[in-house]
């Protein structure tokens, strides 16, 4: 599904000192792609993902999902939070949290475990349906937040930092997994993010937000590498180095 944003200004009760967070967004994502939001920490990243996910709306401007503007969040759309702790069920099972939005939605007994099925085979979980949140590591808790997200079935994949709080080592396979599980499934995902590497080993496009208030879209990246990205390749470490420098002007207006 086709996402579109038009000049799209969001302020939280007022705005931080009186400026609105985002101003003028304009955006416009193709059905399929896999999009990343990169930007200093605290640009705007998270808010304008909630605007796409429709848990806020715009203060100016409008969403459109499809060609119909979001009024609220919608099982078009799926997300995959940071938190390690607070966004399972902790008193759930895996099978019990991925089948959560289902059993929600009234889907029959039997879809419902075909789809929980297919997801926890995606992210490789299939073998530990009954463990409980507590006796996963960082990694199997995103995966199962990414089966639970993915057992719905939506068109629209919203991702807000889900590997940040993990080891390196950790990311960088749960980066491939997810590239393979976006292929199989052909679906839009939009990806946020801080850190320059993992939108080069995710994106098929980079937007670059300029540092908040009033925050936007400052440069727009495509990525012309094939999966898994090469990170020797030269276009890699020439869009690195155009990234790193790109968002530290953005660090330094920050602090400065
Ligand atoms: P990022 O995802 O890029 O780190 P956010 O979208 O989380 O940035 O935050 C952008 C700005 O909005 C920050 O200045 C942050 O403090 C502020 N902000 C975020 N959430 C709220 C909220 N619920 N109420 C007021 N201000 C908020």
């Amino acid at each position: 599904m086709t996402i579109e944003m038009s000049s799209v200004s969001f302020a939280y009760n007022g705005g931080t000192k009186g400026l609105p967070v985002l101003a003028d967004v304009d955006l416009t994502v193709p059905d399929g792609e896999f999009l990343i939001l990169l930007g200093p920490s605290g640009c705007g990243k998270s808010t304008l993902l909630k605007l796409i996910a429709g848990f806020d709306k715009p203060t100016t401007g409008e969403v459109k999902v499809a060609g119909k503007t979001v009024t609220g969040p919608g099982k078009d759309r799926g997300m995959v939070f940071q938190d390690l702790d607070s966004a399972l069920f902790q008193w759930l099972t895996v099978r019990g949290n991925v089948e959560f939005g289902l059993r929600m939605n009234k889907v029959s007994d039997a879809d419902r475990k075909r789809q929980a099925d297919e997801a926890l085979r995606m992210v490789n979980l299939s073998g530990h349906v009954d463990k409980l949140p507590d006796e996963l590591s960082g990694g199997m808790k995103q995966r199962v937040q990414i089966a639970r997200m993915l057992a719905m079935r939506p068109e629209i994949m919203l991702m807000d930092e889900p590997f940040a709080a993990l080891d390196a080592q950790t990311r960088q396979m749960l980066q491939t997994q997810l590239v393979t599980i976006w292929s199989e499934v052909k679906r839009t995902a939009i990806y946020v993010t801080h850190d320059i590497r993992e939108a080069l080993n995710l994106g098929q496009r980079v937007l670059l937000m300029s540092a908040g208030p009033r925050a936007g879209i400052k440069h727009e990246y495509e990525v012309p590498l094939s999966y898994p990205r090469d990170q020797t390749d030269p276009t890699y470490i020439d869009l690195l180095d155009k990234l790193s420098k790109d968002i530290e002007e953005e660090v330094t207006k920050v602090w400065s």
